[in-house]
């Protein structure tokens, strides 16, 4: 876990409001859930890999409580109970901090944080497709480069586990390896659960199957699955939701692979993680889970999510030189110097006034003088300064000066707050 120091704290919070700005564009309403939750609730689906790395512990009641390593199980518990008769689809929005005993290591912390979408209520392929749409227009107004679009689909590998026989359990302990890329050890794993030799063959044959022409990859896993029927139902599915992100026309970049499996448990559907070309790890990471919903007493509803990870969008802004824009009312700051002791309430009086007018105002608080104060106002990025001195404010007026040009004039005190607002440059002869 790790402090976030004011540049970084304030880079998170500008993706968190740019994702909360996709929320809105996109019709996802917010939620807020508890950070801690019932261990069970949490354990319920989360797979092996994160089960075992949670934050678990008895409270002074004596429930089995854990923190919450994931937002999707407090959104299903949500929608299976209060949200139950909510009309679909149901398109919810969380954003917070998720913690999980991870080996830390870069990108990888034990507290992080992530943006959550969650798609409730639709199977349709344009639901997987907005889903997808929706991460790319993140990233995009993020200002991040050459992303691209690792996708897979659980229902090809099931699929074929489960017309050879292989139960749930032993499924998940294979996805568990093929989430670590550990295909030969998968290949043992399914010669150990009495998977045919056809079936062995055809397993090598989705491993290999992968690569960014994705029409050409869609056939090889079509001749690579034949005679496996729920495997070419799940292939036709991520075929829809392929072709019609593609004819969106939006320009996503992807890189299909058919032995993809991701460690979430829950998952039933398309699978995907974005990753940009300067970091080896997911900047975000989701897919459809249709079955999640029943599991905790809902209605069998279909649902497709994503949640990109704040902490390495923030790490690949840094990899890529994106400048962080200023967070909402933070453009334009201005500070307040008064050049004599006499003005110092004066200068509280004029501060107070510009925040009035939604201006986010400093006022000089260590008595330095105008040119220490200036560069001080310089080196932190504030745009304006108004600097009060005894003549000008004999004519009710105050030098203003753009700290960005370095130039400067006197302008009638009344009229200051809306010449800051309408972005005030000083006339060039002054
Ligand atoms: P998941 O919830 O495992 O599907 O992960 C979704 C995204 O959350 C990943 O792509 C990462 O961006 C982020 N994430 C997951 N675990 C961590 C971690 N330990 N530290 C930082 N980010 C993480």
């Amino acid at each position: 876990m790790r402090d976030l120091l004011p540049n970084e704290a304030n880079q998170m919070r500008y993706i968190e409001q740019t994702a909360r700005r996709i929320a809105q564009l996109y019709g996802y309403r917010e939620v807020i859930t508890p950070t801690i939750e019932s261990y069970e609730l949490l354990a319920a689906k989360s797979g092996e890999e994160i089960r075992q790395r949670m934050y678990a512990f008895s409270d002074l009641g004596g429930r089995r409580v854990a923190l919450r390593p994931e937002f999707t199980a407090s959104i299903a518990r949500l929608v299976a109970t209060t949200l139950r008769s909510e009309p679909k689809p149901l398109k919810l929005f969380c954003v917070g901090s998720l913690y999980r005993y991870d080996e830390p290591q870069y990108g990888r912390y034990r507290e992080f944080w992530q943006a959550d979408y969650e798609l409730i209520g639709s199977g349709r392929p344009e639901a997987d497709a907005e889903i997808l749409l929706l991460t790319h227009d993140l990233l995009k107004r993020l200002g991040l480069r050459n992303y691209h679009f690792k996708i897979g689909h659980m229902g090809i590998l099931r699929g074929i586990l489960s017309q050879e026989g292989v139960p749930e359990e032993q499924q998940n302990r294979m996805m568990q390896l093929l989430d670590k890329k550990r295909w030969e050890e998968a290949l043992h794993l399914a010669h150990a659960l009495h998977v045919s030799e056809r079936g062995i063959s055809t397993l090598r044959g989705i491993f290999e199957a992968k690569g960014d022409d994705t029409d050409q990859v869609l056939q090889k896993i079509h001749q690579t699955v034949k005679g496996y029927e729920s495997a070419l139902e799940a292939l036709e599915n991520l075929r829809e939701i392929l072709h019609l992100v593609m004819d969106s026309q939006v320009g996503l970049k992807i890189w299909l692979e058919a032995g993809f499996a991701r460690g979430l448990e829950y998952y039933t559907g398309m699978i995907f993680e974005v990753y940009v070309p300067e970091m080896n790890i997911a900047l975000g990471g989701g897919g459809r889970y249709d079955h999640l919903l029943e599991l905790f007493g809902g209605e069998p509803t279909p649902a497709v999510g994503v949640a990109p990870g704040i902490d390495r969008i923030m790490l690949a802004m840094q990899r890529q030189n994106v400048p962080t824009k200023a967070l909402e009312g933070q453009e334009r700051r201005v500070v307040v110097i008064p050049v004599r002791e006499e003005l110092r309430a004066r200068a509280l009086e004029l501060s107070m006034r510009l925040r009035e007018h939604g201006i986010p105002t400093e006022v000089e608080l260590m008595g330095r003088t105008v040119s220490r104060s200036l560069s001080d106002a310089d080196r932190r990025g504030i745009a304006y300064a108004v600097i009060l001195g005894p003549e000008e404010l004999r004519e009710g007026k105050v030098v203003l000066r753009d700290l960005g040009e370095r130039r400067q004039a006197a302008v009638r005190i009344v009229d200051v707050p809306t010449e800051i607002l309408k972005g005030w440059r000083p006339p060039s002869e002054s």
